[in-house]
């Protein structure tokens, strides 16, 4: 989470690195995380794209810097975000009373009355 620093530094893409939830199916599958690296020139990569944070989405220059991301401050943040579950469209839809429910259905489907429809 970036400290609060106004409107503008949500808008500044320099730095922005892959979202959590981004992350979170990077993690769950190989896959996906070899879709996103290849999007970039291995040659462009600091390190030739040798050592890859995970979790953070950032290259290294070497194993030295490496190491010391994964002992740093920003990286345990990262990680302990990374614990929780990623807030989904389902969880928004669930917090105004939204769900899907694709069980047995309990209750007969409502008639429709077609002469209170007719009589207005
Ligand atoms: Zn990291």
């Amino acid at each position: 989470m970036p400290a609060i620093r106004g409107a503008k530094s949500k808008k500044k893409t320099r730095r922005y690195t892959r979202d959590v939830d981004q992350v979170h199916a990077d993690l769950r599958s190989e896959r996906h995380l070899a879709q996103f690296k290849d999007t970039k020139a291995i040659e462009d990569l600091p390190g030739l794209g040798e050592y890859y944070c995970k979790e953070c989405a950032k290259w290294f220059e070497s194993e030295t810097n490496f190491g010391a991301h994964q002992k740093g401050k920003p990286h345990k943040r990262r990680v302990r975000q990374l614990r929780e579950e990623p807030y989904s469209q389902k969880e928004a839809e669930a917090a105004v009373g939204l769900s899907t429910d694709n069980g047995k259905r309990t209750t007969a489907p409502m008639e429709v009355d077609e002469e209170a429809g007719a009589g207005q």
